[in-house]
């Protein structure tokens, strides 16, 4: 099975209703790959969710940025899976380092949501990702494996899982990393899912790289045999997302 080209645009706690409204028209009339060839998620801030899905294409599936552990209830500020679901939002992005280090997000509690969301139908984007001080101390593979394995413990078909790599030093810095240190990554984690979970999930997952991905880097990072797509924060607000969009063409 070729593992169909997979982006998202995470455009992060950004946006105005008219910033919205421009980012949603700018997309609308992008020329991009047919959906035979790529699948595109975009992420907005909850509170914009029901107004870019009623306005954007539909080639273009809305994932939110975050869900509940678990079933609604008494969570003063929280939405739940069975509330995304329920409003026609087929995907969740969890685990986004954001949320582990200023949220303080343990991999324990992703792996509860990502188990959860998937329970109720959701598609989930699961994003990993090392520390600078982790990638010097060359913990890189071992801390990317340790965020999966706690998922894995979890969970049992892989089916509806993308997982975003996403180095914590290449997010919002400019600094992306290069094609060769994403393959690299994207290979070793590739085999260990092969190793700890199954060949032929390790076949199939699509692993996307995410960091600072911009026009002028998509399409080497995108070239690598490993790499199934990006998962793109800053240039997702803006008109180069388009041409990101392109990346393999
Ligand atoms: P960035 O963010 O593209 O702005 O670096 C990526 C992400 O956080 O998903």
């Amino acid at each position: 099975m070729t593992r169909k080209f997979f982006i998202g645009g995470n455009w992060k706690c950004n946006g105005t209703v008219d910033e919205v409204k421009k980012i949603v028209c700018m997309l609308n009339g992008g020329e991009v790959p047919c959906p035979n060839h790529i699948e595109t998620i975009i992420s907005p801030p909850f509170i914009f969710i029901p107004m870019v899905k009623s306005c954007l294409r539909t080639d273009f599936q809305i994932a939110a940025q975050n869900c509940w552990t678990k079933k609604g209830g008494a969570f003063t500020g929280e939405i739940s899976a069975e509330m995304l679901k329920n409003l026609g939002v087929p995907w969740v992005i969890l685990g986004h380092s954001e949320r582990r280090t200023l949220m303080h997000e343990t991999d324990q509690v992703v792996a509860e949501k990502v188990e959860y969301a998937l329970s109720q139908g959701l598609k989930v984007c699961l994003c990993v990702g090392e520390s600078l001080k982790e990638r010097e101390c060359n913990e890189t593979a071992q801390v990317v494996s340790r965020q999966v394995q706690a998922v894995a413990a979890r969970v049992g078909c892989w089916a509806n899982v993308v997982i975003a790599y996403e180095p914590i030093w290449a997010i919002g810095t400019g600094k992306v990393a290069s094609p060769e240190q994403a393959q690299e990554v994207h290979y070793n984690l590739r085999k260990w899912i092969d190793c700890h979970i199954g060949c032929q999930v390790a076949q199939d997952i699509r692993i996307i790289y995410g960091g600072s991905v911009t026009a002028a880097n998509c399409k080497q990072i995108g070239g690598q045999p490993d790499v199934d797509g990006f998962l793109v924060g800053g240039a997702s607000l803006k008109e180069e997302f388009i041409e990101i969009l392109n990346a393999r063409n």
